[in-house]
């Protein structure tokens, strides 16, 4: 995503500081404004209807492919630009997304929208900028993410970085949970919430996948129907807080990746492709 480096300075400093800072705290010097203005990174508030998310969603998928948003994320695990991961599990949800309608006040059991009065684009893009995006699932996340999309530059890449990651973890013969898997991915350059969120990516695309909780790579996964372990405190999205690493890789999964992205030399055949 082109965003220069002192919008992305700004942004982080108006919400975090060792911490999220109290919404009533998030203040901007006028220079500040000006400069996230200048450069079109002051989104502020969105008012639109659950039908209107949708249309948007269904109608901004057509123009983009599995391989746009794996350039990205394979691009941004050598350059750390954290904000052009999760374009690719946006696209895998759009792409996926069933027509559907809703009026009322309750959740959708769909898309899982909740009908608030107005939609914070700002704090979306912060946690996108932060570590890579945080509520990856959510609708109104996937439409932001489908309309920043445009604000990239498409740079040619050989995806080598994201298939090597992808194919390290199926070397692994450990049984870590979800957490502690995300946590032990050194060769993963950032923090730890840096790679839970990346890892949450590929779950979404069902790379990383337990057999009975799938992502959304061949079918959009109702919102009403997404199941949550039993625990008390669940802190990992959806559906990558249900994987352990004794599962490995999704090879069917990784296969339909690779293959959108040209590339046939991957020796994954013969595989059941798992949904
Ligand atoms: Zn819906």
């Amino acid at each position: 995503m082109d965003i220069d480096s002192k919008s992305i300075r700004i942004i982080k400093a108006k919400y975090w500081k060792n911490g999220w800072i109290d919404s009533s705290k998030r203040n901007l010097s006028d220079s500040d404004a000006e400069h996230l203005s200048n450069h079109g990174w002051n989104l502020g508030t969105v008012e639109l209807s659950h039908d209107q998310i949708i249309s948007d969603v269904v109608e901004k998928s057509r123009d983009l492919s599995l391989k746009d948003g794996a350039a990205l994320l394979s691009q941004s695990l050598s350059t750390r630009k954290v904000q052009d991961r999760s374009f690719i599990s946006s696209v895998i949800q759009a792409s996926n997304m069933p027509k559907h309608s809703h009026t009322t006040s309750d959740p959708c059991p769909i898309c899982g929208f909740y009908n608030e009065p107005e939609i914070d684009q700002d704090v979306l893009l912060f946690e996108k900028l932060m570590w890579g995006g945080v509520r990856l699932t959510n609708i109104e996340y996937v439409w932001l993410d489908l309309k920043l999309i445009d604000r990239n530059s498409h740079q040619e890449t050989n995806f080598e970085e994201l298939i090597n990651l992808v194919m390290g973890f199926e070397a692994r013969s450990d049984k870590l949970s979800a957490s502690k898997f995300a946590a032990s991915l050194k060769e993963v350059k950032g923090n730890k919430a840096e790679r839970e969120i990346l890892c949450s990516i590929l779950s979404v695309c069902n790379i990383l996948q337990h057999p009975e909780h799938t992502g959304f790579l061949l079918k959009y996964q109702p919102a009403n129907e997404r199941q949550l372990p039993n625990q008390h405190f669940i802190d990992l999205e959806w559906p990558f807080c249900w994987y352990n690493s004794s599962f490995g890789i999704n090879k069917g999964a990784l296969e339909i990746l690779t293959r959108s992205l040209g590339r046939t030399d991957i020796p994954i055949t013969n595989q059941t492709i798992q949904n």
